[in-house]
């Protein structure tokens, strides 16, 4: 994908902001909010293209030619600034966002506008978001701030205030699954299955294969099953799981532990995120009592959470409680 095209469940978000460009009625912050794996990055950056390439209104986006066009795709354009934190998972420093309120202030260089996306808005510790503030409530013409968020319910209600707020929503399956069909991966993959995992975000799916996930959910759903028969050493699994990213570990064991307690609390009417392993997952109800599950899945979310938080946890430990107490669900009855 190159940076001046969009996703095909993005025309709409578009259209409206192109539309508004192109009137000048373009406000002065903008905040994409919507689900992680929807490509909102990507739609900011081909924006901005669009907003500084010099052919732009010939073909209603950045023409890849010109020469912003070209500065903008080297990441060298002196008027497109991006804020994101310096290392994945942390917060947005104040210090950033002084830089960019800074030059803010000045005129674009080439001119035009000047565009500042910040990515995960909700990274802003509160002093950062304060400092933004300041910009947002005194606006500079052609000063353009986009905002992007996953979780804009973090976001202090200041912030939002000052900005339009455009909604990206997961597309409908068909035009989720027919963009995946046209990627190209090795292998067979079944994307329904896939973009199920992936809670209908296409880009989520994406990466879930390209990260190997769909090979990793094959070990653990046989070694859970092989634990529940007696076959396999819970710690021994644990120690071979922890070598893999342990939050995608957890989250695929939140997977499993959630189908099964959906199909015992539906009489197995239910709709399963891992359909393929629904006769697997019929068996292993029968041999387990309503109460061990209900534990099994509030204890793994517990751990999850935990991981997620980044807390400083012996990782290994943590997948050895959980499978022991899956293999004694069994062993016990
Ligand atoms: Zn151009």
């Amino acid at each position: 994908m190159n940076n001046r095209d969009i996703f095909p469940w993005q025309t709409k978000q578009w259209n409206l902001l192109w539309d508004a460009k192109k009137n000048n009625r373009l406000p002065h912050a903008l905040l994409f909010a919507g689900a992680v794996g929807l490509g909102k990055m990507h739609f900011a950056e081909a924006f901005s293209a669009a907003v500084l390439c010099e052919q732009s209104v010939l073909q209603n986006k950045a023409c890849g030619v010109c020469h912003t066009c070209g500065l903008v795709r080297a990441k060298s354009h002196p008027d497109l600034i991006r804020v994101m934190p310096e290392q994945a998972g942390q917060m947005i420093k104040i210090d950033q966002i002084r830089g960019v309120v800074n030059t803010s202030n000045e005129t674009a260089m080439q001119g035009g506008y000047k565009i500042i996306i910040i990515n995960p808005a909700q990274a802003m510790n509160q002093y950062a978001a304060n400092a933004l503030l300041k910009t947002l409530e005194e606006a500079t013409p052609k000063t353009l701030f986009i905002l992007i968020s996953e979780q804009n319910l973090r976001l202090p209600l200041t912030i939002k205030s000052r900005c339009q707020k455009i909604i990206f929503q997961k597309p409908e399956r068909q035009i989720a699954l027919s963009w995946l069909q046209s990627q190209a991966v090795s292998g067979d993959v079944d994307w329904g299955l896939v973009l199920n995992m992936a809670e209908g975000a296409p880009l989520q799916a994406l990466a879930l294969v390209e990260k190997g996930t769909m090979t990793l959910r094959q070990a653990i759903y046989s070694g859970l099953s092989d634990l529940s028969h007696g076959k396999a050493d819970p710690l021994q699994l644990a120690a071979k799981w922890q070598e893999h990213d342990v939050v995608m570990v957890f989250n695929l064991l939140l997977y499993w532990a959630r189908d099964l307690l959906r199909l015992q609390l539906t009489d197995q009417q239910a709709v399963l995120v891992n359909d393929d392993y629904r006769a697997v997952f019929s068996s292993l109800i029968q041999r387990l009592s309503q109460q061990n599950l209900i534990h099994f899945v509030e204890l793994a979310q517990e751990r999850y959470k935990q991981i997620l938080n980044l807390q400083n946890l012996n990782r290994q430990l943590l997948l050895e409680e959980l499978l022991i107490h899956w293999t004694n669900y069994y062993v016990s009855r």
